[in-house]
């Protein structure tokens, strides 16, 4: 059964290339249907913070990247790093090493003046130089000397290091404490991992952990190592370019459904299809469609996807995402449109449901200044007959609906004989407050007759 994992180390937010690490790994494992894991690398002591965990959490969830293993924590797994280290100096796998600080601080300037690479010369490999385990020593693995290391990169192809490039790595430091690269081992191993698909960050620690696997007899994962997102300015992705953290795009009123799409599409393709449901993605995705070269992002095609998907998924369902704006725009929508209808209302003109937010207030709470500009414009003298009929006919209707509306507005220009627009617009700043809304008669419709009629009077006044 394929097994994947998502293992971030907590020291921030989810970040949109964290996301998208999880994204593939989690649509690997469900096209697969296999297992998706979490697991959380907080061996980090001082960077790891339980807010950014939970950050990351949030995150999954608002993407519905939804585990079927874990949360494990490698904090709470030093005994299980530990046993195995043992395990490995018994079997010789590993040694001890009692090389003091200063000599390889000396020895890696040596070889940084020869204009080489630093690397431990393996003084302890063989002999312990009459050193006894109760002395303050770390660990290292016996790493293959000779041959080199290859594995077929699932996104790019067959990589090879040569053995000669890696030297003993550290896996326990002179505290006891296991290394990263190691307990990534221990954990793939433990936890069955059969494919491990993350960062190209990751590449050069690779080779590394297949030796370590296969040193304690392990079965060796399929890899696949992603590229990165660069900013629009073709620079690695960072806090300048803005929302990076997964739940910024949340605040800034982006649906899941957007984002999941935009990182999906973001180093993946499928001819040329550009919007993809969940489901599609289980479907199509394959590992071998994954780009290898960095991907650019691009904040025009995500907002163009959301607008997609506000005007396309069920409003009802919009809705629910909405409230959350709604709450954070200290709206009582309790005498308005239900927020559904409020997204069939405002979608076409929304490219977020934060802009949704912030331009809806007028359906639901009574204003008294009118935008100026609009005001200048549209309410001046001439304006008052054409309202004071408009609002006659409204207020008479018997059937408030948009064709009624419509119609009503209609004979009120027709009666004076002159142009829909000189009734419309002093209509719509008058029961919106601005210049700008829905089509006048949905928008009336959903404002309601009373006080449709009521705003009239407030800008007659
Ligand atoms: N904890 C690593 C990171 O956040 C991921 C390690 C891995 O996937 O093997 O970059």
């Amino acid at each position: 059964k394929i097994k994947t994992r998502f293992a971030p180390s907590p020291t921030g937010y989810l970040h949109v290339g964290g996301a998208r690490t999880a994204l593939y790994s989690w649509l690997y494992a469900r096209h697969n249907q296999g297992d998706f894991v979490l697991r959380i690398e907080d061996t980090d002591l001082e960077r790891s913070t339980p807010e950014a965990i939970e950050a990351i959490m949030d995150g999954m969830n608002w993407l519905s990247l939804n585990w079927d293993e874990g949360p494990y924590y490698q904090t709470k797994r030093f005994d299980r790093y530990n046993q195995v280290i043992d395990q490995m100096l018994e079997a010789d796998t590993a040694y001890r090493c009692y090389c003091s600080r200063e000599r390889l601080d000396t020895l890696r300037e040596q070889q940084m003046e020869a204009g080489e690479k630093p690397r431990y010369d393996g003084c302890c490999r063989d002999t312990e130089h009459g050193h006894t385990p109760d002395e303050p020593h770390v660990v290292r693995f016996r790493n293959p000397q000779e041959g080199s290391v290859i594995f077929d990169d699932q996104i790019r192809g067959p990589i090879e290091f040569s053995n000669q490039e890696l030297d003993d790595l550290i896996i326990r430091r002179t505290d006891g404490s296991p290394t990263y690269n190691f307990c990534v081992v221990v954990d793939d191993w433990d936890m069955g991992i059969t494919h491990v698909i993350r960062g190209e960050d990751h590449i050069n620690n690779t080779p590394r952990q297949i030796n370590i696997l296969k040193a304690i007899g392990a079965e060796v994962p399929i890899y696949a190592h992603v590229s990165m997102i660069l900013g629009d300015d073709g620079k690695k992705l960072s806090k300048r370019h803005g929302a990076v953290g997964v739940m910024q795009y949340r605040d800034d009123g982006f649906l899941p459904e957007a984002l999941l799409n935009y990182l999906v599409r973001m180093g993946w393709a499928h001819g040329d299809q550009e919007i993809f449901s969940v489901d599609e993605m289980v479907q199509l995705f394959q590992l071998d469609a994954v780009s290898k070269s960095a991907s650019a992002f691009n904040t025009e095609k995500l907002l163009w996807l959301n607008h997609h998907y506000i005007t396309t998924l069920a409003p009802e369902y919009v809705a629910t995402q909405l409230q959350w704006h709604i709450d954070q725009q200290q709206i009582d929508t309790r005498t308005g449109p239900e927020l559904a209808k409020l997204v069939t209302l405002l979608g076409d003109r929304c490219k977020t449901l934060k802009e949704m937010a912030e331009t809806c207030r007028y359906f639901y709470e009574d204003f008294n200044e009118f935008d100026a500009d609009a005001a200048k414009k549209h309410l001046r003298p001439v304006a008052r007959q054409p309202l004071e009929l408009i609002s006659e006919k409204l207020a008479a209707l018997t059937e408030w609906t948009t064709e009624a509306i419509h119609n009503a507005i209609e004979q009120t220009a027709t009666e004076l004989d002159v142009g829909m627009g000189k009734v419309g617009m002093p209509l719509r700043v008058a029961v919106t407050g601005a210049g700008q809304s829905p089509a006048l008669d949905v928008t009336v419709e959903a404002i309601g007759q009373q006080r449709s009629v009521k705003r009239i009077a407030q800008a007659l006044a």
